[in-house]
């Protein structure tokens, strides 16, 4: 006889321009994690030692702007292996931090501080393409890629994000109302 089993849903969490505070605060759900994962897979995460994001992701957290060419790479193969995106607190949502940058003249400002400031590159080091090129703006994930579901705060608290994953394996959306998706 054979018995059905409720497949395992596959989340995973990505680490963008941000501070790690909202992974900070993912973990703060403390034992609530035990029953997150004994419905969940965790296949790719900054939590976990696996290198390359993988298809077939059921969800998808993303903390972090997008802020330099790398993240716009991943933004897109996320959304490409992904059936449900969701921007992980303010930075994804907003820009937040790191969008205060774009008051500032970021090319200048990186030239000025690498190439002739006292941060200069010893020697043989810091050779154009050692680290990803910044985009003049910063930018919230829903400007670079289609995003299903919003989850604000800075970091957004362990309650929020214990109700937003309880809704996402339900099936359900989490949304932002229209006038802050305009936002950044
Ligand atoms: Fe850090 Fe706040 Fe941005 Fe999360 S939303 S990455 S806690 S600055």
């Amino acid at each position: 006889m054979t018995t059905s089993r409720t497949p395992r849903i596959r989340l995973a969490t990505v680490w963008l321009g941000g501070c790690a505070g909202c992974h900070m605060s993912f973990l703060d759900m403390g034992e609530r994690l035990i029953e997150i994962f004994a419905q969940v897979d965790l296949v790719y995460s900054p939590l976990v030692d696996i290198k390359t994001f993988p298809p077939e992701v059921d969800v998808t957290l993303v903390e972090g702007a997008v802020v330099n060419t790398d993240h716009l790479r991943d933004a897109r193969k996320i959304r490409e292996n992904s059936r449900t995106v969701v921007s992980f607190g303010d930075c994804a949502v907003t820009g937040n931090v790191p969008a205060m940058r774009n008051r500032l003249d970021a090319p200048r400002l990186v030239s000025e501080v690498y190439s002739q400031g006292p941060g200069e590159a010893p020697p043989g080091q810091g050779d154009p393409g050692d680290v990803p090129t910044l985009l003049l703006r910063v930018l919230p994930l829903h400007r670079v890629i289609p995003v299903d579901g919003y989850l604000p705060g800075c970091p957004p608290d362990r309650e929020r994000i214990w109700t937003a994953i309880g809704a996402l394996l339900r099936g359900e959306t989490i949304a932002l109302p229209e006038a802050m998706r305009t936002f950044g």
